[in-house]
């Protein structure tokens, strides 16, 4: 944009050097993401309350090109986690996040969704909603106040400007796996720690009952 009356790599003719803009393929691609992310509606606890404010008049993220909030994930770009995670809401996340088309990101508000705030020992509530999605910003605070969200989605704007469309996930050649939604039972099980699982499982029913065990090993 700027430099090209300056820069003779550019050639722009005499006369038309207030009228050319002259600027990367990854920066206005950027510029237009950047300026138009849209967040799924949806909240969690009391820190979507904080995130209600940023929406409203005072703090206003239409600033941002911010305020069009879809409630469907189809036609969101941002997922705010606002508020608690806890084990019964954690699949609905994730298949919520799965169903979010690229470019897609993430942004855990409040202590609750960064690490499980003052309920992180609580047996009903997940640690952390980064085990199990991509986090692109924390944003700490218990609630975070509607300036620390603000700083949080300038934070994000920030990270986009620095993308490479040539670099970015969605147009690898490789189709990105969907994350596998966790299951509910008596406790929450992630399936991608099965191996895990039922490696242990065996181990412990070996240590109970080593004859059995060695017999069904021979
Ligand atoms: S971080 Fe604090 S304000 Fe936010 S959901 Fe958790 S307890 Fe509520």
């Amino acid at each position: 944009m700027s430099g090209a009356r300056e820069d003779p790599a550019f050639n722009v003719p005499e006369g038309l050097g207030g009228q050319v803009a002259i600027t990367s393929l990854d920066r206005i691609y950027n510029w237009g993401r950047r300026n138009s992310v849209w967040p799924m509606m949806f909240g969690l606890a009391c820190c979507a309350i904080e995130m209600i404010c940023v929406a409203a008049s005072r703090y206003d993220f239409a600033r941002f090109g911010m305020e069009v909030m879809r409630p469907s994930p189809r036609q969101s770009d941002l997922m705010i986690v606002s508020g608690t995670v806890t084990k019964k809401m954690i699949p609905q996340i994730v298949r919520l996040y799965n169903q979010m088309p690229e470019p897609k990101y993430v942004l855990a508000m409040g202590a609750c969704a960064s690490g499980g705030g003052p309920f992180k020992e609580g047996y009903n509530v997940v640690s952390g909603v980064d085990k199990f999605i991509p986090v692109d910003v924390y944003v700490p605070g218990c609630p975070p106040t509607p300036q620390a969200l603000l700083n949080g989605l300038i934070t994000l704007q920030k990270k986009i400007d620095k993308q490479s469309i040539r670099k970015v996930r969605w147009y690898k050649k490789e189709a990105s796996e969907p994350i596998p939604i966790p299951v509910l039972g008596p406790d929450l099980v992630d399936l991608r720690d099965l191996p895990i699982i039922n490696k242990d499982a065996v181990e412990m029913e070996a240590a109970e009952d080593p004859v059995t065990s060695q017999e069904n090993n021979l």
